[in-house]
């Protein structure tokens, strides 16, 4: 699908050395750690993958954008270029700047959702359901079954089930939708596209109800590459041309500008409606900043414009998505279990398969993380049980279907060179799998309990408990 010749359209100007470090100092690193690589020290990690959020290098334009930074308190020349470039690349007409995503996510939250209200969307991520909740709201899942299956090869994985979707809004009743959620790509689905046909239809639905359709737009020039490649009738369209077209099916967006648009600070919420845009206006004020600035600095807001710009461009978009291909190809022919099709923004391992020993309450993924980081200094993020968080209601953990381990690519940062030695590293763990014991959770945040929890190892791999009972038990 992909062709071959993925090489970078750039060269390098400036590089940043990394700490080699040995096979004790890790151990060491991650016990203090509590076996959560979000607490290790970024300085004792040889190639970091846990995330592509804000870790991307910027341009020498961008560098250079920084220093036309208009640090004016109320309307700085740096909001009106954003604007522009927002105006052009996604076509939406207003903009609220935030400080990163879930800023704009808090605030449409707040303004659209009202206690009792359902949100379907293809598949929840943590700060989006997260801000939904917090303002009264249900996430519920409509995304196609494919989906929850890492072996289905299924182009479109991102897709809205239709049926789903409308048999949710017979049952609870389109007053009781303020919008869908549209994310592209879908992170927690392991980096799948939406096609433009699903869109579409999905689009066609939500006007039979008037119900409002809110873009998370984090990866949308990825999401629009892949509609490139393999939809029919996408081949001869560029980037920039998908992009807008499915910016334009949408009412309104949230932007992690800390992905696609590779600035390690920024966000925004755009809408074409004038009442939103003005009560977004507004609220701003309280949680981030004024609107003309959003918690960011004038210069931010200029390197968040360029790298919009640079984003939608085929050879760059080529270059990112290839290289992602490349080491998922690697690992693929090497026999570990990944994820497939591939992600765009990463590799994800399938840590059910990858050690099938250990029970989901012992946490597969968040092991492996911690296993690979000992190996070889390589972070990588869990994405299973322990980001599914528990259900409200009954206090268990949710078990998704997904227990991921990702391997997430920065854009621009690391060679083919790193990409090789993360095979390895994942090679040796695998070969050795079949020794590595699961976790227990000791302690636990409220919130988004991913970032901070903490962790033991077990010495044996016992049968499947609930978490409660651990205290209970000899491990
Ligand atoms: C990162 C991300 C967000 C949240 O954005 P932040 O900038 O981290 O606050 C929302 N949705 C998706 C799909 C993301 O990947």
């Amino acid at each position: 699908m992909i062709k071959n010749t993925w090489a970078e359209p750039y060269k390098i100007k400036m590089v940043e050395p990394v700490f080699m470090s040995t096979e004790s100092h890790r151990k060491k690193a991650i016990e203090e750690a509590g076996f959560n690589t979000f607490l290790l020290k970024s300085e004792d990690v040889y190639i970091d993958l846990l995330t592509d959020s804000g870790t991307s290098a910027m341009s020498d334009r961008q560098w250079a954008g920084l220093m036309l930074g208009d640090e004016a308190y109320a309307g700085s020349r740096n909001f009106y270029s954003l604007e522009e470039t927002i105006n052009k690349y996604y076509g939406y007409k207003y903009v609220v700047p935030t400080h990163q995503g879930r800023g704009a996510e808090h605030i449409i939250s707040q303004i659209l959702i009202s206690e009792g209200d359902v949100i379907p969307g293809n598949m929840y991520f943590t700060t989006t359901r997260l801000h939904q909740q917090l303002a009264g709201g249900k996430f519920v899942d409509v995304i196609i079954d494919e989906a929850h299956d890492p072996e289905n090869i299924f182009p479109f994985k991102g897709n809205i089930d239709l049926e789903k979707l409308e048999d949710l809004i017979k049952e609870v009743g389109a007053e009781r939708i303020p919008y869908v959620a549209i994310a592209t790509t879908v992170n927690m689905a392991g980096g799948q596209p939406l096609s433009l046909a699903n869109l579409k239809a999905v689009r066609e639905l939500t006007d039979k109800y008037g119900i409002k359709i809110i873009h998370d737009m984090t990866r949308v020039a990825e999401n629009a590459f892949m509609i490139q490649q393999i939809e029919e009738g996408y081949a001869d369209k560029s980037v920039a041309e998908i992009v807008l077209e499915i910016c334009s099916l949408t009412d309104g967006a949230t932007m992690s500008a800390k992905k696609d648009a590779m600035v390690n600070i920024g966000g925004f919420l755009a809408v074409n409606d004038y009442d939103i845009f003005d009560q977004a206006r507004n609220m701003v004020v309280v949680y981030e900043g004024l609107h003309t600035y959003g918690g960011l600095a004038g210069r931010d807001l200029e390197a968040m414009a360029i790298g919009i710009s640079e984003s939608v461009r085929d050879e760059h978009m080529h270059a990112r998505i290839g290289q992602v291909y490349y080491l998922g190809k690697k690992l693929e022919k090497k026999g570990i279990p990944i994820v497939l099709p591939i992600g765009t923004h990463g590799v994800f391992l399938d840590a059910k398969k990858f050690l099938p020993h250990i029970p989901q309450d012992r946490f597969p993924a968040q092991t492996l993380a911690a296993e690979l980081y000992t190996e070889s200094g390589i972070r990588a993020m869990e994405r299973g049980v322990v980001s599914a968080g528990r259900n409200k209601e009954t206090g268990e953990h949710n078990y998704p279907d997904l227990e991921l381990l990702r391997l997430t690519i920065p854009r621009r940062v690391y060679t083919q060179a790193h990409m090789d030695v993360i095979v390895e590293a994942v090679c040796n763990v695998f070969e050795r799998r079949e020794s590595i014991k699961g976790l227990k959770m000791t302690y636990e945040p409220k919130y988004l309990r991913f970032f901070q929890a903490r962790f033991e190892q077990v010495k044996h791999t016992i049968p499947e408990v609930s978490l409660k009972q651990d205290a209970l038990l000899e491990v």
